[in-house]
Protein backbone atom coordinates (compact mmCIF):
# COMPACT_ATOMS: atom_id res chain seq x y z
CA UNK A 1 0.00 0.00 0.00
CA UNK A 2 1.30 3.28 -0.82
CA UNK A 3 2.86 5.47 1.83
CA UNK A 4 0.29 7.96 2.68
CA UNK A 5 1.74 10.77 4.70
CA UNK A 6 -1.28 12.19 7.17
CA UNK A 7 -0.05 15.77 7.76
CA UNK A 8 -1.23 16.85 11.51
CA UNK A 9 -5.16 17.76 12.04
CA UNK A 10 -3.60 20.05 14.83
CA UNK A 11 -0.98 22.52 13.93
CA UNK A 12 -1.50 24.97 16.54
CA UNK A 13 -0.50 22.75 19.17
CA UNK A 14 2.27 24.26 21.08
CA UNK A 15 3.69 24.59 17.13
CA UNK A 16 4.27 20.38 17.59
CA UNK A 17 2.05 20.60 14.30
CA UNK A 18 3.58 18.72 11.05
CA UNK A 19 6.60 17.37 12.91
CA UNK A 20 4.41 14.14 13.84
CA UNK A 21 3.14 12.00 11.21
CA UNK A 22 1.31 8.80 10.51
CA UNK A 23 1.00 6.44 7.68
CA UNK A 24 -1.32 4.11 6.47
CA UNK A 25 -1.14 0.50 7.72
CA UNK A 26 -1.89 -3.01 6.30
CA UNK A 27 -3.58 -5.85 8.30
CA UNK A 28 -1.47 -8.78 8.49
CA UNK A 29 -0.87 -11.24 11.08
CA UNK A 30 2.52 -12.60 10.49
CA UNK A 31 4.03 -9.28 11.50
CA UNK A 32 6.05 -8.53 14.79
CA UNK A 33 4.65 -5.51 14.97
CA UNK A 34 1.40 -4.84 17.25
CA UNK A 35 -1.53 -2.31 16.83
CA UNK A 36 -4.37 -2.14 19.18
CA UNK A 37 -2.40 -3.31 22.68
CA UNK A 38 -1.60 -6.75 21.15
CA UNK A 39 -5.63 -7.66 20.92
CA UNK A 40 -5.60 -7.47 16.97
CA UNK A 41 -2.11 -7.36 15.21
CA UNK A 42 -1.50 -5.27 12.31
CA UNK A 43 1.48 -5.28 9.73
CA UNK A 44 2.96 -1.53 9.69
CA UNK A 45 4.07 -2.63 6.19
CA UNK A 46 4.38 1.64 5.48
CA UNK A 47 6.16 2.98 8.12
CA UNK A 48 8.03 1.78 11.22
CA UNK A 49 6.42 1.31 15.06
CA UNK A 50 5.31 3.96 16.97
CA UNK A 51 5.37 3.23 20.42
CA UNK A 52 5.60 4.28 23.88
CA UNK A 53 6.76 3.28 27.25
CA UNK A 54 4.98 3.97 30.00
CA UNK A 55 6.09 2.75 33.48
CA UNK A 56 7.32 4.57 36.84
CA UNK A 57 10.64 6.08 37.53
CA UNK A 58 13.22 3.28 37.47
CA UNK A 59 11.41 0.69 36.79
CA UNK A 60 13.65 0.06 32.94
CA UNK A 61 11.60 2.11 30.32
CA UNK A 62 15.13 3.52 28.85
CA UNK A 63 16.36 -0.07 28.94
CA UNK A 64 13.95 -2.31 27.61
CA UNK A 65 12.79 1.08 25.05
CA UNK A 66 17.13 1.43 24.27
CA UNK A 67 16.87 -2.21 23.23
CA UNK A 68 13.84 -2.67 20.95
CA UNK A 69 14.94 0.58 19.37
CA UNK A 70 18.54 -1.15 18.11
CA UNK A 71 16.28 -4.24 17.47
CA UNK A 72 13.84 -2.42 15.62
CA UNK A 73 15.52 -0.13 14.03
CA UNK A 74 13.56 2.53 15.20
CA UNK A 75 14.59 5.95 17.61
CA UNK A 76 14.73 5.83 21.05
CA UNK A 77 13.91 8.93 21.76
CA UNK A 78 13.41 9.73 26.46
CA UNK A 79 12.19 13.13 26.75
CA UNK A 80 14.12 12.81 30.03
CA UNK A 81 16.94 13.07 28.03
CA UNK A 82 16.07 15.59 26.24
CA UNK A 83 15.53 17.70 29.33
CA UNK A 84 19.19 16.87 30.53
CA UNK A 85 20.64 17.69 27.64
CA UNK A 86 18.82 20.79 27.87
CA UNK A 87 20.17 21.38 31.26
CA UNK A 88 24.09 20.45 30.37
CA UNK A 89 23.90 22.99 27.32
CA UNK A 90 23.42 25.80 29.82
CA UNK A 91 20.85 27.59 27.47
CA UNK A 92 17.91 30.17 28.31
CA UNK A 93 15.92 27.15 29.85
CA UNK A 94 18.72 25.56 31.82
CA UNK A 95 18.25 27.49 35.04
CA UNK A 96 14.25 26.99 35.02
CA UNK A 97 14.34 23.30 34.30
CA UNK A 98 17.33 22.64 36.86
CA UNK A 99 14.94 23.69 39.65
CA UNK A 100 11.97 21.84 38.27
CA UNK A 101 13.81 18.69 37.58
CA UNK A 102 15.62 18.53 40.91
CA UNK A 103 12.50 18.77 42.69
CA UNK A 104 11.14 16.03 40.85
CA UNK A 105 8.36 17.94 39.43
CA UNK A 106 7.31 18.00 35.97
CA UNK A 107 8.48 20.60 33.40
CA UNK A 108 5.55 22.23 31.80
CA UNK A 109 3.78 20.71 28.94
CA UNK A 110 4.86 23.31 26.66
CA UNK A 111 8.29 23.17 27.21
CA UNK A 112 8.47 19.44 26.84
CA UNK A 113 6.41 19.50 23.56
CA UNK A 114 9.10 21.79 22.25
CA UNK A 115 11.88 20.20 22.72
CA UNK A 116 10.03 16.54 21.37
CA UNK A 117 9.30 18.70 18.84
CA UNK A 118 12.82 19.75 17.82
CA UNK A 119 14.00 16.27 17.95
CA UNK A 120 11.62 14.74 15.75
CA UNK A 121 12.13 17.75 13.41
CA UNK A 122 16.33 16.77 14.06
CA UNK A 123 15.24 13.16 13.01
CA UNK A 124 12.98 14.13 10.80
CA UNK A 125 16.05 15.36 8.70
CA UNK A 126 17.87 12.50 9.16
CA UNK A 127 15.48 10.40 7.72
CA UNK A 128 14.55 8.91 11.07
CA UNK A 129 11.23 7.11 10.62
CA UNK A 130 8.70 5.61 13.68
CA UNK A 131 9.40 5.70 17.33
CA UNK A 132 9.63 4.71 20.67
CA UNK A 133 8.72 7.32 23.07
CA UNK A 134 10.21 7.00 26.48
CA UNK A 135 9.14 9.23 29.44
CA UNK A 136 6.07 11.11 27.39
CA UNK A 137 3.70 11.54 27.40
CA UNK A 138 3.23 12.25 31.04
CA UNK A 139 0.04 14.28 31.89
CA UNK A 140 -3.26 13.48 29.65
CA UNK A 141 -2.66 17.46 28.07
CA UNK A 142 0.55 15.21 26.52
CA UNK A 143 -1.40 11.93 25.77
CA UNK A 144 -4.61 14.61 24.11
CA UNK A 145 -1.66 16.62 21.85
CA UNK A 146 -0.01 13.26 20.62
CA UNK A 147 -3.19 11.68 20.19
CA UNK A 148 -4.48 14.88 17.97
CA UNK A 149 -1.18 14.32 16.02
CA UNK A 150 0.07 11.02 15.19
CA UNK A 151 -1.47 7.18 15.80
CA UNK A 152 0.34 5.32 18.34
CA UNK A 153 0.56 1.70 18.00
CA UNK A 154 0.89 0.55 20.99
CA UNK A 155 1.43 1.65 25.05
CA UNK A 156 3.63 -0.80 26.65
CA UNK A 157 3.22 0.02 30.78
CA UNK A 158 6.14 -1.63 32.47
CA UNK A 159 5.61 -2.73 36.05
CA UNK A 160 7.74 -3.34 39.30
CA UNK A 161 6.55 -3.31 42.84
CA UNK A 162 6.93 0.38 44.15
CA UNK A 163 9.30 -1.12 46.97
CA UNK A 164 11.66 -2.11 44.35
CA UNK A 165 11.58 1.13 42.08
CA UNK A 166 13.31 3.30 45.16
CA UNK A 167 16.13 1.29 44.97
CA UNK A 168 16.73 0.82 41.52
CA UNK A 169 16.92 4.28 41.19
CA UNK A 170 19.23 5.04 43.97
CA UNK A 171 21.65 2.16 41.94
CA UNK A 172 21.45 4.02 38.77
CA UNK A 173 24.92 5.16 37.51
CA UNK A 174 26.25 6.37 34.02
CA UNK A 175 29.43 6.69 32.91
CA UNK A 176 29.99 10.49 31.78
CA UNK A 177 32.49 9.23 28.78
CA UNK A 178 30.23 6.28 26.83
CA UNK A 179 26.71 7.68 28.42
CA UNK A 180 25.90 3.46 28.92
CA UNK A 181 23.58 2.94 32.12
CA UNK A 182 24.61 0.70 34.91
CA UNK A 183 23.08 -0.26 38.21
CA UNK A 184 24.88 -1.25 41.08
CA UNK A 185 21.94 -2.08 43.51
CA UNK A 186 21.35 -6.21 44.49
CA UNK A 187 17.51 -6.32 44.53
CA UNK A 188 16.02 -9.03 46.08
CA UNK A 189 12.08 -8.92 47.36
CA UNK A 190 10.65 -11.82 48.73
CA UNK A 191 7.45 -12.75 47.08
CA UNK A 192 4.54 -13.01 49.47
CA UNK A 193 0.55 -13.00 49.40
CA UNK A 194 0.98 -14.54 46.00
CA UNK A 195 3.37 -11.86 44.79
CA UNK A 196 6.60 -13.42 43.27
CA UNK A 197 10.06 -13.23 44.69
CA UNK A 198 11.78 -10.26 42.66
CA UNK A 199 15.62 -10.12 42.33
CA UNK A 200 18.08 -8.57 40.19
CA UNK A 201 21.83 -8.85 40.02
CA UNK A 202 23.29 -5.50 39.69
CA UNK A 203 24.44 -4.57 36.25
CA UNK A 204 27.99 -3.79 37.05
CA UNK A 205 30.23 -1.17 34.51
CA UNK A 206 33.57 -2.43 32.81
CA UNK A 207 36.77 -1.40 34.73
CA UNK A 208 37.20 0.84 32.05
CA UNK A 209 33.55 3.14 33.27
CA UNK A 210 34.30 2.54 37.12
CA UNK A 211 35.77 6.06 37.89
CA UNK A 212 33.73 8.19 35.47
CA UNK A 213 30.59 6.90 37.06
CA UNK A 214 27.78 9.54 37.48
CA UNK A 215 24.55 9.57 39.45
CA UNK A 216 21.59 12.00 38.22
CA UNK A 217 20.95 14.66 41.20
CA UNK A 218 17.14 13.68 40.57
CA UNK A 219 18.14 9.85 41.87
CA UNK A 220 18.15 10.94 45.50
CA UNK A 221 15.54 8.88 47.81
CA UNK A 222 13.54 12.20 48.65
CA UNK A 223 13.30 13.44 45.09
CA UNK A 224 12.82 9.69 43.68
CA UNK A 225 10.19 9.53 46.26
CA UNK A 226 8.67 12.71 44.71
CA UNK A 227 8.51 11.47 41.34
CA UNK A 228 6.79 8.40 42.22
CA UNK A 229 4.59 10.49 44.27
CA UNK A 230 3.48 12.82 40.58
CA UNK A 231 3.62 9.67 38.82
CA UNK A 232 0.93 8.04 40.57
CA UNK A 233 -1.07 11.45 41.04
CA UNK A 234 -0.40 12.88 37.21
CA UNK A 235 0.46 10.11 34.69
CA UNK A 236 -1.00 6.90 36.16
CA UNK A 237 -4.49 8.30 34.70
CA UNK A 238 -3.05 7.46 31.25
CA UNK A 239 -2.37 4.12 31.79
CA UNK A 240 -6.65 3.68 31.85
CA UNK A 241 -6.86 6.37 29.18
CA UNK A 242 -4.79 3.72 26.50
CA UNK A 243 -6.56 0.80 28.21
CA UNK A 244 -9.79 2.23 27.25
CA UNK A 245 -8.43 2.85 23.29
CA UNK A 246 -7.34 -0.82 23.57
CA UNK A 247 -3.69 0.14 23.24
CA UNK A 248 -2.14 -0.76 26.35
CA UNK A 249 -0.14 -3.96 27.02
CA UNK A 250 0.25 -4.56 30.48
CA UNK A 251 4.40 -6.16 31.36
CA UNK A 252 4.98 -7.19 35.06
CA UNK A 253 8.99 -7.11 35.11
CA UNK A 254 9.78 -11.15 36.25
CA UNK A 255 13.38 -9.44 37.10
CA UNK A 256 16.76 -8.29 35.96
CA UNK A 257 17.31 -8.19 32.02
CA UNK A 258 18.40 -11.48 31.89
CA UNK A 259 14.54 -12.97 32.81
CA UNK A 260 12.74 -9.34 31.28
CA UNK A 261 14.21 -9.41 27.50
CA UNK A 262 12.98 -13.26 26.27
CA UNK A 263 9.79 -12.23 28.11
CA UNK A 264 9.30 -8.72 26.99
CA UNK A 265 9.70 -9.87 22.99
CA UNK A 266 7.90 -12.99 23.47
CA UNK A 267 5.09 -10.73 24.62
CA UNK A 268 5.13 -8.63 21.35
CA UNK A 269 5.62 -11.86 19.49
CA UNK A 270 9.40 -10.46 18.63
CA UNK A 271 11.22 -13.62 20.27
CA UNK A 272 11.75 -15.01 16.44
CA UNK A 273 12.52 -11.46 15.17
CA UNK A 274 15.24 -11.29 16.90
CA UNK A 275 17.22 -14.68 15.99
CA UNK A 276 16.14 -13.51 12.54
CA UNK A 277 17.83 -10.22 12.98
CA UNK A 278 21.07 -11.95 14.06
CA UNK A 279 21.04 -14.75 11.51
CA UNK A 280 20.82 -11.99 8.39
CA UNK A 281 23.38 -9.64 9.91
P1 LIG B 1 13.10 10.87 33.29
O1 LIG B 1 14.50 10.69 32.84
O2 LIG B 1 12.09 10.34 32.33
O3 LIG B 1 12.89 10.38 34.70
O4 LIG B 1 12.84 12.46 33.33
C1 LIG B 1 13.61 13.31 34.15
C2 LIG B 1 12.82 14.58 34.43
O5 LIG B 1 12.58 15.28 33.21
C3 LIG B 1 11.44 14.37 35.05
O6 LIG B 1 11.46 14.17 36.45
C4 LIG B 1 10.75 15.67 34.65
O7 LIG B 1 11.17 16.74 35.46
C5 LIG B 1 11.28 15.91 33.24
N1 LIG B 1 10.44 15.28 32.22
C6 LIG B 1 10.78 14.25 31.38
N2 LIG B 1 9.75 13.93 30.58
C7 LIG B 1 8.73 14.76 30.90
C8 LIG B 1 7.41 14.92 30.43
N3 LIG B 1 6.91 14.16 29.45
N4 LIG B 1 6.64 15.89 31.00
C9 LIG B 1 7.12 16.69 31.97
N5 LIG B 1 8.36 16.58 32.48
C10 LIG B 1 9.18 15.63 31.96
Amino acid sequence: MARVLRVARSSSLFGLGSRFYSTSAEVSHASPFLHGGGASRVLAKDRNVQWVFLGCPGVGKGTYASRLSTLLGVPHIATGDLVREELASSGPLSRQLSEIVNQGKLVSDEIIVNLLSKRLEAGEAKGESGFILDGFPRTMRQAEILGDVTDIDLVVNLKLPEEVLVDKCLGRRTCNQCGKGFNVAHINLKGENGKPTISMDPLLPPPRCMSKLITRADDTEEVVKARLRIYNETSQPLEEYYRSKGKLMEFDLPGGIPESWPRLLEALRLDDYEEKQSAAA
